[in-house]
């Protein structure tokens, strides 16, 4: 198991009902896209980002060629037509 997934279960078990318990879900729940993302190089600005596990299997289930540029760049060749 991941050990975030086990922070998970050990929170869930453990901490009281409380906002700060419900906080620390939230955030094990926003970081675990990331544990098995990519980490790949901008071909374009050389900035570093992400590839999450679930925007990698959208690609591959579209035969779709994992991006090679970050978001930023993606979004700016996007607004300008190309
Ligand atoms: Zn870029």
């Amino acid at each position: 198991m991941h050990p975030l997934e086990n922070a998970r279960r050990l929170i869930e078990q453990y901490a009281p009902m409380c906002g700060a318990r419900d906080e620390a879900l939230r955030a094990i729940d926003d970081m675990l896209p990331y544990c098995d993302a990519d980490l790949r190089v901008c071909s374009e600005c050389g900035v570093e980002f992400f590839l999450t596990q679930p925007a990698r299997e959208f690609f591959l289930s579209r035969n779709m060629n994992l991006p090679h540029r970050c978001k930023w760049c993606r979004q700016r060749r996007k607004a300008a037509g190309r």
